[in-house]
């Protein structure tokens, strides 16, 4: 992000976050993205370097750091060369805050500081083969018996689903997804424990990018969990999806960003080193103009979701704007892939190359976290609509 914005303490985690990337993710990322997977045990490394806990409060073992320390963090993951690994690794951004924004003590305490010590994984379990955008359809139901809830239903393309110790997962406790005007009642987040019976985990779903991160489907099948595990009260389910809207699609943007400063500088590398007609490619006026407009692109949009993610920590109502950050990061960071892959000739299109790989992992960033459609929606209902 802009550096602007930043204090000693974001320049200092900035400095030591790209260092512990450079060691334990940097060297490995290629073989880990052929591999489809990442040691289980990054997760605890990570931990350790006070990584996976910087936003959150030091009563649980986070920092307790503001939305840039976040950033910080992703943005630095990313520089490690795997979209894949920063977002498996990230997963608990995301599964996390529904239980900070509406878990009791007894619950944060128990759930959340093995998670931010890298002993556990977490992961956010939403969305269902027949209910994505529209989160309202979602059908798997948990119904009260004495002081359990039992879960039926499934999830689908969750990250880190294979490997999460607990899943904060969303789950009907009400209402009725057929039924215009009961389909947003009795949306309910209940946090589920790997080896709690009638929970499975499906297979790892092949996929274009992101390849070092699982992806998986989740079965509940007359799963017993205890009542105890409910965030919240019944119904809250949407409050704490929504506590997730803004950081999410904040760290998302910054991914992007990243991702695209990634792509531009081995481009840079690149047409300085390859040479055609007897010159550097950058001796074409019409590739330096190409970079010309990459690094605009990339520049626009790190200006942007900086200054959003300002506005987010003086308290300010950015739901549109996060929106819009989101939409632009992507289209920004799908603009400078596609074009570095273009520059590098058909090197681009060899698996050993790295800004083959950063195309295929972009295309995820106008999807994941809400599309762009769906974000176009909240720009419309949240920025234009109230002053047409
Ligand atoms: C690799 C990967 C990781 C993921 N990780 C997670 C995770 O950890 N947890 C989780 O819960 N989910 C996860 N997801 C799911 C992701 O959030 C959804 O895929 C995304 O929200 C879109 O939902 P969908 O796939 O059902 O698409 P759909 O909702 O079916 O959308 C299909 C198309 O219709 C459009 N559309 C839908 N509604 C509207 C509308 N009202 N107006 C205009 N257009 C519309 C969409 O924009 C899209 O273009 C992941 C997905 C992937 C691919």
């Amino acid at each position: 992000m802009l550096d602007l914005f930043y204090d000693d303490t974001h320049r200092a985690l900035r400095d030591s976050a790209a260092a512990w990337v450079d060691r334990h993710i940097a060297p490995h990322a290629a073989a880990w993205e052929e591999a489809g997977w990442f040691p289980e045990d990054l997760h605890r490394a990570a931990g350790d370097a006070g990584l996976l806990g910087v936003t959150c409060p030091e009563a649980l073992g986070g920092a307790g750091g503001d939305v840039f320390h976040g950033l910080i963090v992703a943005e630095a993951l990313i520089g490690g060369g795997s979209v894949g690994v920063a977002m498996g690794l990230g997963s608990h951004a995301i599964a996390l805050p529904p239980i900070l924004a509406l878990g009791s003590a007894e619950q944060q305490a128990r759930f959340v500081p093995p998670v931010l010590s890298g002993d556990k994984v977490a992961a956010l379990a939403i969305t269902e083969p027949a209910a994505g955008s529209d989160v309202a359809g979602i059908r798997t139901r948990a119904v009260r018996d004495g002081d359990s809830y039992v879960i039926n239903g499934a999830k689908t393309f969750i990250t880190s689903g294979l490997r999460a110790d607990l899943v904060t997962v969303a789950v009907r406790t009400g209402g009725d997804p057929d039924d215009p005007k009961r389909r947003h009642e009795g949306i309910s987040l209940v946090v589920v424990e790997k080896g709690t019976p009638g929970f499975h985990t499906g297979r790892a779903l092949a996929k274009m990018g992101w390849w070092a991160s699982d992806t998986a489907e989740l079965f509940f099948e007359d799963c017993r969990v205890p009542a105890d595990n409910l965030l919240g009260g019944e119904g809250m389910g949407f409050v704490g999806i929504m506590a997730n809207f803004v950081g999410e699609r904040l760290l998302l943007a910054a991914s992007a960003v990243a991702t695209a400063r990634l792509a531009l500088d081995d481009t840079l590398a690149f047409v300085g080193q390859r040479r055609a007609f007897g010159r550097p490619l950058h001796g074409f006026q019409v590739t330096r103009h190409r970079l010309a407009e990459m690094a605009g692109r990339e520049a626009a949009a790190r200006a942007f979701v900086s200054t959003v993610a300002e506005r987010a920590r003086r308290g300010e109502d950015v739901a549109a704007d996060v929106a819009m950050a989101k939409n632009i990061a992507a289209e920004a960071c799908a603009y400078v892939c596609d074009a570095a892959v273009q520059l590098h000739g058909g090197m681009g299109y060899m698996r050993e190359c790295r800004v083959e790989r950063l195309f295929r992992d972009q295309r995820l960033y106008a999807i994941g976290g809400g599309t762009t459609e769906i974000m176009n929606e909240v720009i419309w209902r949240r920025g234009l609509e109230p002053i047409v």
